[in-house]
This record gives structure tokens, sequence and C-alpha cells, in this order.
């Protein structure tokens, strides 16, 4: 009996500790807060986020290089000269949305930041 009880216990202090880190009501923003570079395609993308009572819109997304991380300037990196202007993967600003979206409601920007 004492077994389970102490098994019970830690079953609740496990799920406390779980929904306490997933989004609780306390913490003002949430873990994917620095979630904010990514690669789409062939370019590597940096943003920010702009929160507002419960909802947040994402802001300033920047197109870098992937080879040097140098900014963007009409498709060409001042860096490394790589034109990406022909035959590169270039995402949309509404694909980029999605995508950025997809990998915060999946959980999946934790694998994939660089
Ligand atoms: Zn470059």
């Amino acid at each position: 009996m004492v077994i389970i009880a102490i098994i019970d216990l830690l079953y609740l202090i496990i799920s406390f500790t779980e929904s306490k880190d997933s989004g609780s009501p306390l913490s003002p923003y949430p873990d994917w807060k620095n979630y904010t570079r990514d690669v789409f395609g062939s370019l590597q993308y940096r943003w920010q986020y702009n929160f507002f009572s419960n909802n947040y819109s994402i802001e300033n997304l920047q197109r870098y290089c992937n080879q040097c991380s140098c900014p963007l300037v009409d498709l060409r990196y001042p860096v490394c000269k790589t034109n990406y202007a022909h035959g590169y993967d270039i995402k949309t600003h509404e694909e980029l949305l999605a995508l950025i979206q997809h990998r915060i409601d999946n959980g999946l920007y934790k694998k994939t930041t660089p």
C-alpha cells in the first residue's frame, strides 16, 4: 500500500512539473520565445516576436546567407558573393510565417535551431 502511495505521489509531482513547463500562465512568454532563427529552403532566416495580450506576431523577418550568415542585399550577399537569384529555394513571406508557425505548434523548433 505504502509503495503504491509513493508511486502515486511521484506521478503527481512529475505531472505537475510537466504541466508547469508547457505554458504556465505565470510565465509571460512561451519557451519558444528564443526560437528566432532557422533555415528554410536555401536560406537562413531571423525574426523577432511581438507579444500582445494572449497573441503574438512575427516581425522583422530577414534573409541571411546560409554559408556566411551575412544579411541579404537584393538576393546577393556582400561577404561571400553568393547570388541566390536563380536556382535556389527562396520562400515567400507567407510561406515563412506558415513554416515558423508549424515548427512552433508542433514543437519542432528545438531540433532545427542552428
Ligand atoms: Zn554568404
